[in-house]
């Protein structure tokens, strides 16, 4: 019985398996299809300054529109593109994009700098920083308007090459921030060898914050660190005015989330950010 009963498991397993592996084949050639017809587009969402001076930056968010799935969200892609080689197309594709976008904005009146998000794989990419800067110089974007966001993790991959990286990107003047801080075996002592100027702090701590003492340590502490350390803090997933009160109670530089705006399409963002500053 108990034999009968794992053969069993494995041929469903099998069948699973082939099933996800025929999804992504398709997948993989519509991903093709998505680079060469214009699919992805990039969706802003703002990351404002708590000290009610009506500064604010962005971040540039991927999204897939396919035309059979429908909205397909970037965690059901970006790995997929990571595991397939895909990812450098696709972040080649983000910062150039987003760099049109920075120098529109720029020109409407409206600066604000935009953070791209890198994936492990690009920090392997010895040609990346080149290319960064080719892009701005297309745009006609100066570099203070781009910044790009990592992951501890991402850098844990392969750290000799990564870090050689981002010393690139950040001797070319570039900004650089930590994205989801406090999500994996992160450490302060750890990032404060990397060559970045932000924090992301992530939302499993901002999410409950308001109720949970200990979570507010967290905050807190680790603001007071990042600072002394010279990082600005932003805080990610601020879903209401409480929270955000909060956050800058517990000293926190910025607030990113659905309470200030959720991600929208260029033209939803630059008319947010008009009203935003008053225009
Ligand atoms: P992330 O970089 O940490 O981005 C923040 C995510 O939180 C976004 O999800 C955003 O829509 C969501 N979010 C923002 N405010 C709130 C809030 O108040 N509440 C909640 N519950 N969620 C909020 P999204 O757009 O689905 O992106 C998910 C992840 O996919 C990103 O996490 C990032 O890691 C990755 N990603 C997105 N765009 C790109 C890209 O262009 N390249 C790469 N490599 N990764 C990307
Ligand atoms: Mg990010
Ligand atoms: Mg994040
Ligand atoms: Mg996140």
């Amino acid at each position: 019985y108990v034999s009968k009963r794992k053969k069993c498991t494995v041929s469903v397993y099998d069948a699973a398996k082939r099933q996800f592996r025929e999804e992504h084949l398709s997948l993989l050639g519509d991903l093709k299809e998505a680079l060469n017809q214009e699919q992805l587009t990039l969706h802003y969402q703002p990351k404002v300054a708590l000290d009610g001076s009506r500064h604010c930056e962005a971040e540039a968010l991927v999204r897939w529109e396919h035309p059979v799935r429908g909205f397909v969200p970037p965690f059901e892609f970006i790995p997929f593109a990571e595991q397939t080689g895909y990812i450098r197309e696709i972040t080649h594709w983000v910062i150039a994009r987003a760099c049109i976008d920075g120098a529109e904005l720029l020109a409407a009146g409206t600066p604000v700098r935009i953070s791209v998000n890198l994936s492990t794989r690009d920090l392997l990419d010895a040609a990346l920083p080149a290319f960064v800067d080719s892009c701005l110089t297309m745009a006609g974007l100066p570099k203070q308007y781009l910044c790009l966001e990592i992951t501890e993790s991402g850098v844990m991959e392969d750290p000799d090459r990564a870090l050689e990286t981002l010393h690139a990107l950040r001797n070319m003047g570039m900004a650089l921030a930590i994205d989801d801080y406090g999500t994996g075996y992160s450490s302060l002592a750890y990032v404060k060898q990397l060559p970045v100027s932000e924090l992301k702090i992530d939302r499993a701590f901002v999410k409950e914050v308001v109720e949970s003492e200990a979570d507010a340590m967290i905050v807190r502490s680790t603001t007071e660190l990042a600072h002394s350390l010279g990082f600005k803090v932003v805080a990610e997933g601020v879903e209401t005015q409480e929270i955000s009160d909060k956050l800058h109670e517990l000293g926190c530089d910025f607030g990113q989330g659905y309470f200030y705006s959720r991600p929208v399409p260029l033209a939803a963002f630059a008319a947010w950010l008009r009203k935003y500053q008053g225009l």
